[in-house]
Formats: structure tokens, sequence, C-alpha cells
């Protein structure tokens, strides 16, 4: 009894300071945890099978720290980035139990007497563990570049003559000869140790059933965790990703259009620049009335009379990529034009002669965000700043010298930047000294569910602002933009902390932040455009006209334009009862300010 409490005492100490030292995000969450308690009896069960605890102990104690540490530590020292708590703990679990299935692979087939075969077996099946953790490193000793499921992308769509090149240019022969041999020595010494342990055979009908229920256990264990291990996200969500496109390129047959700026525009250095923000709500936002000061340079700027804040904006849904694939695109809820038939922003802005670039600190290949990716793809520079990775934490900031990196390209320029802005977490979206709400009893915060998600919140918009205000600053000194638009793509219940789930819809996720700042020069050229927005502050709008807005200010001509669709055309002729949200199914006029009301009709989303 005492052994099995010391072994599993002994390997969470190994856990605890593993996840330790990985993290720099702790988490709060059970959930992470859980795989961890439940395999930890399983543990200390195949353990007991090995007489000689030490060795055993110090094989897996080491297979499962080497087998854990090599992303989150390349990510850690080699890019700077902050570690998040969730994803050390689901490696962690999954190693653990990774380990645990190979002890009682080693017990049962000891007890079959499969002698040397099954060493052989357990050994490579350890080394392949080892070899993930391997090429990571292999990968990141090459140019410096992560592995990552952007990366994979890259090397599925590799012709072979290609991947030849690039193994054979990764290396040096001295040094190909130097993992090799490193590799040799790898499994040798895990044979080694794997041939030296003693096992014992289960004795008793009640020792032979608890073993083998114990194994069927700690396989399903292994393979849950897997599903949540960084390895099986890359696979994932690349392959998801290449089906994604291979659909696009299937079915998009049409995306042929004409388009070409029209004749009275400036020949050369048109610049625009897009910000989509992320998870924004205009209640939250000091510059639309609400009582804590959020965002100082906004309301600042909103006095101006070059800066059009909209008062009545709303998303056409909750949830970021159903937003964004009507937003950049010609599809909208009013013209059932399909995601795939639909041309892109970045498509006509080419067209017209735009130069464009794609700026995220989002994560690319999310399975969520597939539409958005391969927008992105048709952008001539894109620039992720989270590298793809889901480990890691980087700041919206991240985002300002790479804007400001294109300052010596020559010609018209179109720029999309997408924040990640006040996206869940809050509290892992902005830096330390940006924690100035923090005061969680005041009055702002008496109805909030969560007042100190609601202070986060707050504070991750009062970053925004001032990421926003540096945006401006480039866009106008650096580039002498012509116009910037800022949108959210979808808002967050906050008060009642339900984020932007679409099950708990309610119209403060939909109520977003629009604004659009015209430069001097272009509002001299462009004295019509410019009076029909500045006529249009309080007319109702949804986001995803973005497209032809966008297009209608930058002044492209093309024929997969709808002026009705274009806020600053005199044809926009959209009032509030006409406009929709969640993808149609929703009438705006519906809101009445109320945030609850919505709340118990999940059944229209179902
Ligand atoms: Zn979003």
């Amino acid at each position: 009894m005492y052994e099995y409490l010391g072994v599993a005492i002994l390997f969470m100490l190994l856990i605890g300071t593993l996840y330790f030292l990985l993290t720099d995000i702790y988490t709060k969450r059970w959930v992470h945890w859980r795989y961890i308690f439940y395999n930890l009896p399983l543990f200390s069960i195949a353990v007991a099978y090995f007489p000689n605890k030490l060795t055993s102990l110090i094989l897996y104690g080491t297979l499962l720290a080497a087998g854990t540490s090599a992303m989150p530590l390349l990510l850690k020292f080699a890019r700077k980035n902050r570690i998040f708590g969730d994803y050390v703990l689901k490696e962690i679990a999954f190693g653990f139990s990774f380990c645990t299935v190979m002890i009682f692979l080693q017990v049962l087939t000891n007890w079959l007497s499969l002698g040397l075969a099954a060493v052989i077996l357990v050994t490579l099946l350890q080394f392949a563990y080892l070899l993930v953790g391997i090429i990571y490193l292999l990968y990141y000793g090459i140019d410096g570049d992560l592995l990552s499921s952007t990366s994979l992308v890259v090397l599925y769509q590799t012709n072979k003559k290609e991947a030849i090149s690039f193994v054979k240019n990764a290396y040096s022969v001295p040094q190909y000869c130097l993992i090799i041999l490193g590799l040799i020595f790898l499994v040798i010494a895990l044979f080694a140790v794997n041939a030296s342990l003693l096992i014992k055979a289960p004795v008793t009908m009640m020792d032979k059933a608890v073993l083998i229920a114990a194994t069927f256990l700690s396989v399903f264990n292994t393979w849950s965790t897997f599903k949540g291990s960084c390895l099986w996200n890359m696979i994932s969500e690349s392959t998801v990703y290449l089906k994604a496109l291979k659909y696009w390129q299937l079915h998009k047959k049409d995306d042929n259009c004409s388009a070409a700026l029209k004749p009275q525009t400036k020949q050369n250095n048109n610049v625009f620049v897009v910000v989509i923000g992320e998870s924004q709500t205009k209640d939250h936002l000091g510059a639309y009335g609400y009582q804590r000061e959020t965002t100082p340079w906004l309301s600042e700027m909103s006095k101006r009379e070059d800066f059009l804040l909209f008062q009545n904006a709303y998303s056409c849904h909750v949830l970021t990529m159903y937003v964004l694939a009507k937003a950049l695109t010609e599809s909208s809820q009013y013209n059932n034009k399909r995601f795939a038939d639909s041309v892109s922003l970045l498509e006509v802005a080419k067209k017209a002669g735009f130069k464009t670039f794609f700026l995220s600190n989002h994560e690319k290949h999310t399975t969520f965000a597939n539409p958005v990716a391969l927008i992105a793809d048709e952008a001539d520079s894109s620039i992720l700043t989270s590298d793809g990775n889901q480990a890691i934490n980087t700041y919206d900031e991240e985002l300002l010298p790479q804007f400001a990196g294109f300052k010596d390209e020559p010609g018209n320029k179109l720029f999309i930047i997408h924040l990640k802005g006040s996206h869940f977490e809050y509290k892992d979206r902005y830096p330390e000294g940006f924690n100035v709400f923090d005061g969680c009893q005041d009055i702002y915060t008496e109805d909030a569910k969560r007042p100190e998600k609601l202070c986060q919140y707050d504070n991750s918009i009062f970053y925004t602002d001032y990421i926003l205000s540096k945006i401006y600053e480039i866009a106008t000194k650096t580039y002498q933009a012509d116009g910037i638009v800022y949108f959210s793509d979808h808002g967050d219940a906050v008060k009642r902390d339900q984020k932007h789930t679409p099950g708990m819809f309610g119209f403060d996720m939909t109520r977003v932040p629009f604004w659009i700042y015209l430069g001097s020069d272009y509002r001299a050229r462009h004295p019509q455009i410019t009076n029909r927005l500045k006529e249009k502050l309080s007319s109702c709008f949804t986001n995803d006209m973005i497209y032809d807005t966008i297009l209608g200010i930058m002044n492209i001509e093309t024929d997969r334009y709808d002026a009705c669709q274009d806020l600053s055309s005199a044809e926009y002729a959209f009032k509030r009862e006409d406009l929709l949200t969640m993808n149609g199914t929703v009438r705006i006029v519906e809101d009445n300010g109320e945030m609850q009301k919505y709340q118990n009709k999940q059944e229209i989303f179902a």
C-alpha cells in the first residue's frame, strides 16, 4: 500500500515540477488536471509490477519530461513566448497516460512470455514518442522555424523534388551522421533499460482481471488525451484546412471579376487600412457612452471631423468565422451568395492594382477559422504573429512593427489587420501595465455575473484603444493612409458572462463599434463620399456589408459590387427593420436594449 502511495507522490511531484517550470500563464481550470488524476491510480497499479521501482521510475520520468518539454522550451527560450498552462497540462496528461500504457504493455507481454519481441516493441513505441520532440528540435534547427499547423500545410503542399532538396539543405553530412548516431544510441539505451527491467506476472484471478481492466482504461485515457495534444492539433488542423482548401478550389469556379480604380482617384499611393476588432461590444466603449472611460483615444478622435463614429452597427453573426466569411467577401445575409461563389475584398483589390497585406494575431489554422485562412491566403503578404501556435500568448502590439515594416513597398496598398482584441480569456489580452480597472466592487460591476471578468474585459478594451491609436499613428504618418476602417467581428455578453456562445444569443453579442477615418487629402478629392458617410452616422448597418462599403470608399469599380450594401453610396437603402443577424435568422429590430431577451430561445440555433 505504501509503495503505491510513494510512487504516486513521486510522480505527482515530477508532474507538478514540470508544470511549474514550463508554464508562464497558470490556469485555474480543473478540466485539464482531470486526466492526470484519472491516470494516477492506473499508473500506481502498473508500476507495482516492477520489483525494481527506481529504474522504472527513472525511465518513465525521463520519458515524460523529455516528451512534454521540447515544444514549450522552444517556444519559451527560442521564441521568448509566454506559455499557457492549459497547453502544458494537456501535453503532460498525454505523456503520463502514454507512459502508463507502455508499462501495462510490458507487464502483459511479459505475462504472455513474448520475450525479446516484447522488449523491441516497447522500445520502438517509446522511441516514436520521443521522436516527436526530436523532430520539433530538428525542424527548429533548420532555420529557426517552429513546426506548427501552418508549416505542416506548407510541407503537405511541397512536392517530392522540393522535399528532397529541403532535407538535403537542412543539415550538412557530418551533422546528419551525428543525428543518426544519436538516434541509434537512444534506441540502444532504451532497449538496454527495458531489457534489464524485472517484471512480475499477475498471480491470482483477481490480479489478472484488474490488470486487463486497468490496461483498457489507460488505453482509453491515452486516446482521449492524445486528442488534446499539440501533435494531434497540428495534424487535425492542417488536414481540416487542406480539405477546406480542396473544397474551395473545386467549388470556386467563378472567381472572375473585373476591377479597376475609378478615374478620378489619384494614380498611386492609395493606402487603405481595415482593422478587425475581436469580441468588442459597443456597450463597453467609453466613446459610445459607457460610463467607464475605456477608450480615451477614440473618445478624443471621435470629436474630429475626419473621424466618423457609427452609432448603430451590428454583427451579422456571433462567431468570427461566420462574420468574416461575409464581411470580407461578396457574400451577405441579403444576397444569399455562397461563400465558395464569392470573391473576396483581397481578390478585387488585387485586380484593381493594390498590393494586399493580411496581418493577424490569431492562430491561422484553427478548425473554426478556415474560411478566414482561405481569404488570408489570397494576400500578397500575410503575417501571423502567433505563428499558428495555440500554446502561446502574443499581445496585439506585436502586430505594430510588422504593420510598419512595409513602408518601402511602392504603389497602392490595402492592409487587413485582425486583432486578438478582447477575445476570451480577457486577462491574457493585455500586458500588466494596462491593468487599470481592478476595482471590482464599484457601480460598473454591480449587476455583473463575474465582476472580475468584467474588469478584465474593460482592461482589454482599454488596451485595444491604445493599439488602435498606434495603428492610426503608423497608418497616417508612415503610409499617409487615405482611410482606416475599424469594426469588431462581434461582441461578447460580458455582464452575463456568456462570451459569444450562439446558444446564449443576445443583442449584446452583436452591437459592435464601427468607425471610419478619412485623410484630409481623401476628403478633398471625394467630398461626396465623405458627406454621404457623415449623413449616415446613425444609420443602421450590419458588418456583412463591409465588403461593398470598403470597395465604395476605395473607389474600386467592379462587376462584383452592390451599391445598395455600400454605406458610402447614395443607393444604400437599408433601414433598421430590414436588417438581420445570426445568418438571417434574427431581426435587428427586435433589439430593444434588453440583454436577456433571447437567452431562452436556443432552439433557433439548434
Ligand atoms: Zn470573434
